[in-house]
Parts: structure tokens; C-alpha cells; sequence
């Protein structure tokens, strides 16, 4: 067979020799391996009937097809090998306990609560932490780290449970996604009036695809018309057999608001772990584990809640989390409790990292301090090419559509920052598991905890991204920026309503904008105390009107003391009354909010739709 030729230029055609690609590769990084020219291969892949441009990351069949062509094996590596192979060439080998069997101590569960929205997750995680605390210890005011360890009595022994508690299971598919097995066993809780819902049967997939034994709590027992028996007959469906019933799953009917049956939930979780897992670990080797929740502390710098999976962490190890490193300067606890060592399913708070790892980024100990900052900056280096690979062209929501029409973009491309690496996460997979149809891909480019900074605007430039700051804003000039290049930044603080954005637009249709129009200002005169009401407020209308059932904010010496207030009820003399007008006197009550104080100013507001322009 001939060496294929482009316009003459002879290609340098392998002989059968394998080159390894990472995933996600472009047809420049396939070029380099070979010596080649670019736009040689572009115009070899024309030939074989597929657009791609040189830099354009393509799928793992294209490179293969380019690789026969060339007569070259692909082998396409994965993100998770070639980080193991990173580990390798410091010799550290990752996910497995040194030494034998007599090495290993049991550890306690790690346990993640999932099930349908609404159904008690975060209650029961409150409730959990709750039983705890009861044991009376010192300074028992538990923190939120992501994560806190609670201890049961089963069969005359303590035992400890570890409970993640970023509830949904987002956060532990965006793990898994990324090859962190955080979880030994998932609590499925289930609403016992509501029954089993979307996404009771999409957790406990997700849960069922990691191999992970299910614990169900079957939650809301106090509620009328509650029914647990129903729950399970409708869990068989999906290969969940109560015990009861001869199956080998454990069911517990409980109410995470009356803090009913806890202690028998936390009893199912470590029987079932002690029937159905072999909880070990090696706790004297250097520490090794996941971090589960990360963020930028004003004061502290980049603070991490990791999770020892093996090993002991201690204060003064150097250690490498992601694409961050340090010496671990101080540990804190889930009481925020100042400790110097954690042990094996311990999640504790670090402090001392240079940045903020992600959620789910493996961490572990190294001797020296050299050797993490060097694992971290090649981790960083590969991140940055993966993310400069995919570079296109620049695009905004709005005319996405017509873009996508005129067949210009196939992939929207995204760039994420938000204010915890666990909600960035989990907006990632929220967006990564949107169905918008063949012709669009949606593709994270880049995504990192803290304020939208230049440097994002600069990569949504060079790849017509647009920009996602989740309760983060812009700093710096990045906003000017912004509106120089066009790169759309939108913010949000609600994870469904990014979604339902992202959504929407991708179908062409998305929702009219609002914005906020003034309606009027009350001035507050008299406060009454109504037994029934609360306190009300006796008002004076300054300016506009005033509307029952309106938006409102309370404003105190010119600064905005509460925000999303609604005004629940107005009066005039004993009348109950939709408006009051600039000039009269009326009362006004806040619903369930009292805090007012004379001379305060209630401003009322109302959203409008925004004529597009
Ligand atoms: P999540 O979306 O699954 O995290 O659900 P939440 O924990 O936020 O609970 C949703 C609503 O159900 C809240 O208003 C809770 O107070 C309520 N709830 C949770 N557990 C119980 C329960 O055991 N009984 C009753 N009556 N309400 C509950």
C-alpha cells in the first residue's frame, strides 16, 4: 500500500508502531507524536469523509481511524491511568494498602444518603448528627466540613459511622465519575408518603452501578397516609427485597423529623456493612484518601475536607490533594476541633493547601515537598491542555440557537466557577447528563472554585464558552473584559435554574429575562404586636404604591437588612386592602418575619419580563 500523500506532501506513515494518546486528544497532539504537519492529518481525516479541525478534541474512534489510516496503534490512554502513571514515576502506587493482610485494621463505614428531592436527605443528616451530640461531649457544636463521624452502640459495642454529608447523588456520581470510590454503602431514603419517585430509582441505579449495598430508610412515618409496606412492594420491582419479605435488604421506617427509629437506621448500616463488606485498611502507612469538599476561606486560605481511606494523616505531612499541594498546617475536626492525626473513614478539615482541589480528587502523603509540587503542577499542566484542546468559537445563550441551526457549533462549551467544589461538581454532572439531542455536546472546559477571573474570560475567548459563576461573582477587570469580548457570563445561585438555562437554550427556547421594577416605599411609624400575626408594621407611604402579595426588602439607615420579604398582609384602618397609595397610612405585616424596627423602610418590588434586545 501507498503512503498516503496530501497535496504531494508525503506523511510520515507508521509501521504499525503503537503511540499513546490521552483521552480527549486532538489531531496536533496525534501530529506531534508522529512528527507530522497538522493540517496533513485534517485534510487526511477530509478524506476519510470526517470535519474535524486540528486542535478540535476528538472522540476515541477517530483517533483509532486516523491511527489505521497512518497505520499506527492508538492506544488512548485514560485520565485515571495517566495520573496513575504520574504516581508511578515517583514510585507511588495509589488505591491499595501496603503490606499483607496482617497490616489491616477494620475501619468504619463511609456512608452517602441518596433519594428523591424532598424526601428528609438533609433532614436525616441532621438528624444523625443530632443523635451524636446527645453523648454530651465537649464543644459538641458540630461544623459543616462535608462530612462527620458518628458512633452507635449494636450489640453491647460502640461503633463508628461516617456519614458524607453532601446530600444527592450528584456529588457521588461526579466522584465516581472521576474513579474515587468514596462510598461503602448508600442509605436510599424514601418518602413513605410519597413513594418511590424519579429519582429514588436513579440513586439507587447509581448505586447498584458502584456496587454499593443498600441500607432503605424509609422516612416521613409520622405523616398521614403514610405507607412503608407500599415503599417496599414497590422496591422489589427494582431487586430491593426487604428482609422481611426473604430478600437481604434492610428496611427501616423512620422519621427524620421526630427523630424516630434513627438508632435502629444506624444499626441496619453497620450490620449490613458487617454482613455484606470486608471494612479494612492499613492505618500506618502515609495517608491516602479523597477530598470531598473544598472552598476558599478569606481568612484561612484553601481549606479541604478529605476523607482518610488509608493510613494516618497528621499534622506536618506534606501532602498532595488534585492539582494542589502542601504541608498540612493545622487539622480540624467535625466539631471543629482542633486534632493531630486522622485514621482511616476520618474526614477532617486541612488546612495549609496552596489552592482548592476538587471534590472527588485523590490525595496522599509524600516525603518530600518537592516531589508534591511536582505531581501537582503536572496534574495542573494536563488540566490546561485538556481545556486549551477544545477551543472553538465564541457564543453566547441567546444565539446559540441560531448558531446551532446554521450549523456553526456542535458542542456548547462551558466554564464553571462556583463557591465549593462539591457544587461545581455537582453542577458539572448535572449538565454533563443533560439530554439535548445529537447534534450539541455540552463540554465543561474548565471548572474551579473562587471568583470568575480574567483568566477564565480569556479561555472563554479562545473557545466561545460561555461563563457559570455558581454564588460566585466577577473580580478584578473581568467583568470589562466580559463585555469587550462578548463572552456571556451569567450567574446563578440555584443549581436547577443554571440547568433549566442551559436546557432551555440548547432547545431554543429560552425563558424571557426579568428584572426588577421599584413599586413603592413605606416608611415605618408605629410597630403593633399582634399575638396572631407577629408584629406589624404601622406605615407611611412615601412613594408609588404598596400591593399585597408583592416582593419587598427592608432597608435600615440606607443598608438592605433582609431581602426576599413578601408582604403578606396590608391593611387600611380594619380593612384588609390590595394597595395603598403614596401619602395614606396602613399596616403592614411581613408574614413570618418581625424583626422591624421604626424608621425602617419596607421597599416593594415586583419582576417584569425584559424586552429582549
Ligand atoms: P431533601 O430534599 O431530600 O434533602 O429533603 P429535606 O430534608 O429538605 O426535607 C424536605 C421536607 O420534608 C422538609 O420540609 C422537611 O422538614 C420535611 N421532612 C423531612 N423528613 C420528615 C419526616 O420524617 N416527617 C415529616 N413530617 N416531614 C419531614
Amino acid at each position: 500500500m501507498q503512503a498516503p500523500s496530501v497535496g504531494g506532501v508525503m506523511l510520515p506513515r507508521g509501521g504499525g508502531e503503537t503511540i499513546r494518546l490521552s483521552r480527549g486528544a486532538s489531531l496536533t497532539d496525534f501530529a506531534e507524536k508522529i512528527g507530522a504537519n497538522p493540517a496533513s492529518l485534517v485534510a487526511v481525516m477530509m478524506n476519510l469523509g470526517e470535519m474535524v479541525t486540528a486542535t478540535q478534541s476528538v472522540s476515541d474512534e477517530t483517533l483509532t481511524l486516523l491511527g489505521d489510516e497512518m497505520n499506527y496503534t492508538v492506544q488512548i490512554v485514560s485520565p485515571e491511568e495517566e495520573d496513575r502513571e504520574l504516581l508511578e514515576s515517583f514510585s507511588i502506587e495509589f488505591g491499595e494498602d501496603e503490606g499483607g493482610e496482617e497490616m489491616l485494621v477494620s475501619r468504619p463505614p463511609v456512608v452517602t444518603v441518596m433519594g428523591h428531592v424532598d424526601h428528609g436527605k438533609t433532614r436525616l443528616l441532621d438528624a444523625i448528627r443530632k443523635t451524636n451530640v446527645v453523648a454530651g461531649e465537649a464543644g459538641g457544636i458540630t461544623q459543616h466540613i462535608g462530612a462527620y463521624q458518628v458512633a452507635t452502640e449494636v450489640n453491647g459495642e460502640e461503633r463508628a459511622i461516617t456519614f458524607i454529608d453532601t446530600p444527592g447523588h450528584e456529588a457521588f456520581t461526579a466522584m465516581r465519575a472521576r474513579g474515587a470510590k468514596s462510598t461503602d454503602i448508600a442509605i436510599l431514603v424514601v418518602a413513605a408518603n410519597d413513594g418511590v419517585m424519579p429519582q429514588t430509582i436513579e440513586a439507587l441505579n447509581h448505586a447498584k452501578a458502584a456496587d454499593v449495598p443498600i441500607v432503605v430508610a424509609v422516612n416521613k412515618i409520622d405523616v398521614e397516609g403514610a405507607d412503608p409496606t407500599k415503599v417496599r412492594g414497590q422496591l422489589t420491582e427494582f431487586g430491593l427485597v426487604a428482609e422481611e419479605y426473604g430478600g437481604d435488604t434492610m428496611f427501616v421506617d423512620i422519621s427524620a423529623k421526630q427523630g424516630l427509629h434513627i438508632d435502629s437506621l444506624l444499626e441496619a448500616v453497620v450490620l449490613t456493612a458487617d454482613a455484606s463488606l470486608d471494612l479494612r485498611a492499613n492505618a500506618e502507612q502515609d495517608a491516602q484518601g479523597i477530598a470531598i469538599e473544598a472552598h476558599l476561606d478569606r481568612g484561612r486560605g484553601a481549606v479541604a475536607t478529605v476523607l482518610v481511606q488509608r493510613g494516618t494523616l497528621r499534622v506536618g505531612d506534606t501532602m498532595v490533594a488534585g492539582d494542589a499541594y502542601g504541608r498540612v498546617r493545622a487539622m480540624l475536626d467535625d466539631k471543629g476541633q482542633n486534632v493531630e492525626e486522622a485514621g482511616p473513614s476520618t474526614p477532617v478539615l486541612v488546612l495549609g493547601l496552596t489552592n482548592v482541589p476538587g471534590a472527588g480528587d485523590n490525595f496522599l502523603v509524600v516525603d518530600e515537598d518537592r516531589t508534591a509540587r511536582q505531581i501537582a503542577e503536572k496534574r495542573a499542566a494536563r488540566e490546561r491542555n485538556a481545556a486549551f484542546a477544545k477551543r472553538t468559537r465564541r457564543v453566547s445563550l441567546e444565539d446559540l440557537d441560531k448558531v446551532l441551526k446554521a450549523g456553526l457549533v456542535q458542542d456548547l462549551n462551558i466554564i464553571i466557577k462556583g463557591d465549593a467544589s462539591g457544587s461545581v461538581e455537582a453542577l458539572e454532572s448535572s449538565l454533563l447528563q443533560l439530554d439535548v439531542g445529537e447534534e450539541v455536546e455540552i463540554r465543561i472546559l474548565h471548572r474551579g472554585v473562587g471568583a470568575v477571573t480574567e483568566s477564565d474570560i480569556n479561555l472563554a475567548t479562545g473557545s466561545d464558552a460561555i461563563v457559570i459563576g455558581f454564588n460566585v461573582r466577577a473580580e478584578g477587570r473581568a467583568t470589562q473584559m466580559a463585555e469587550r469580548e462578548g463572552v456571556d457570563v451569567r450567574y446563578y445561585s440555584v443549581i436547577y435554574q443554571a440547568i433549566e438555562e442551559i436546557e432551555a437554550a440548547l432547545k431554543g427556547m429560552l425563558k424571557p429575562e426579568y428584572e426588577e421594577v421599584e413599586l413603592g416605599t413605606a416608611e415605618i411609624r408605629e410597630i403593633f404586636r399582634s399575638s396572631k400575626l407577629g408584629n406589624i408594621a404601622g406605615v407611611l407611604i412615601r412613594s408609588g404604591e404598596v400591593k399585597r402579595n408583592t416582593k419587598a426588602r427592608l432597608i435600615r439607615d440606607g443598608k438592605v437588612i433582609a431581602e426576599d420579604l413578601n408582604i403578606a398582609g396590608l391593611r387600611r384602618f380594619k380593612d384588609d386592602v390590595t394597595e395603598i397609595r403614596e401619602g395614606f397610612e396602613g399596616g403592614i405585616n411581613l408574614g413570618n418575619f418581625n424583626d422591624i424596627k421604626i424608621d425602617d423602610v419596607i421597599a416593594t418590588y415586583e419582576m417584569r419580563e425584559k424586552p429582549r434586545g
